[in-house]
């Protein structure tokens, strides 16, 4: 059986991306026209088989979407890379509670955060009250919860010398596919030794328990726990909810069962079959119930019923290269098959 080791950095050789279905090797040498030079594709398109948490919401809230904007990303991300305040404020407040669980300075969690903030300083949404100070104020809450007790029960879990936040994970899936995500925090309880993976949340509303109950999103994260605590059988996810109209932190546990983490993995075989389908009918289907969402219009409503070859990017070598480039990212790279004879054993335990 495949060991931990087997699935860390050093060893990983990135020259050729069986999962890219681009062998940049080929590309280099073949490559004189610079970054903008279209690189020819046979079969899918390699963007379209990036899958993500946030992708296969798009891919299920609206196909046609998904296509669109998988064909338009332009660092081929596998998370959504719309900028704005939202993103800075939840990027900014996830990297501030990490540097506080890590135990630094205070002015280093704050330069942490401060750094992480990617959009004007001044730049805010009122209505959301979220904005730069208004992450250094959730901040600094988190820092006084955590001087009070809160979760004084639990050690930061170290991996290599490492503290185990931001794991960045890949599971290579059958056909070029696969799947990427990162664990936002791993903690241990001191005494009984349970494992706690920590997601970090905003939501300017009131968070409902309903949201995170069934979400896939942690159930990817456990399944890659299994490989990092190969001798443990049961893990909980806490997220932790920052909802910033109430300026207050809310907590919600869920255990994660070995059948819930089989129907996942089924569910993301599943997931890229529809890819396939989609691709091999050229017919991405339009769900025109997801066309307003979040009280305003989806971003292509009027463009979508065109021409796709002219509402969507080529590939470019620049693209293949960024590609290339955050593949470097992922620590963890585990095969699907592997995750799947992992979960067979531990349902024979
Ligand atoms: S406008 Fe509607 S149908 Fe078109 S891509 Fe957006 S959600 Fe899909």
């Amino acid at each position: 059986m495949s060991t931990i080791d087997d699935f860390l950095g050093g060893s990983l050789d990135n020259s050729s991306y069986p999962a890219l279905g681009v062998d940049t090797n080929e590309l280099s040498a073949s490559d004189s026209g610079g970054d903008s030079e279209l690189v020819p594709i046979t079969g899918i398109d390699p963007r379209m088989q990036l899958l993500s948490h946030s992708s296969r919401l798009l891919l299920h809230t609206c196909p046609k979407k998904y296509q669109l904007y998988k064909l338009n990303s332009l660092d081929s991300g596998e998370e959504d890379s719309s900028r704005g305040v939202t993103f800075a404020y939840g990027t900014a407040v996830g990297v501030g509670l990490q540097s506080v669980l890590e135990e630094k300075s205070t002015n280093q969690i704050f330069l942490d955060t401060f750094l992480a903030w990617d959009v004007d300083l001044l730049d805010r949404n009122d209505r959301q009250k979220k904005s730069f100070w208004e992450v250094m104020f959730c901040v600094q809450k988190f820092i006084h919860m955590k001087e009070r007790g809160y979760l004084e029960d639990y050690e930061l879990v170290y991996y290599q010398g490492a503290p185990a936040v931001e794991l960045a994970f890949k599971v290579l899936m059958p056909d070029g596919f696969s799947y990427r995500g990162k664990v936002d925090a791993v903690l241990r309880h001191k005494t009984t030794g349970a494992i706690v993976v920590l997601e970090v949340k905003t939501s300017s509303n009131a968070p409902n328990s309903a949201q995170y109950k069934n979400s896939g999103q942690a159930l990817g994260y456990s399944v890659v726990l299994d490989f990092i605590f190969p001798e443990l059988s049961s893990y909980s996810v806490l997220y932790l909810i920052y909802h910033s109209r109430g300026r207050e932190f809310h907590e919600l546990r869920f255990d994660k069962s070995l059948l819930q983490r089989a129907l996942w993995l089924q569910e993301l075989i599943l997931d890229s079959k529809l890819v396939d389908l989609y691709e091999e009918t050229e017919a991405y289907p339009m769900h025109g119930e997801s066309c307003y969402n979040f009280f305003s219009p989806c971003e292509y409503l009027g463009l979508c019923t065109l021409s796709t070859e002219n509402l969507v990017k080529p590939l470019t070598v620049g693209d293949v290269r960024a590609m290339d480039k955050r593949e470097e990212e992922y620590k963890f790279v585990v095969d699907f098959n592997d995750l799947v004879e992992a979960q067979i054993k531990k349902g024979e335990m």
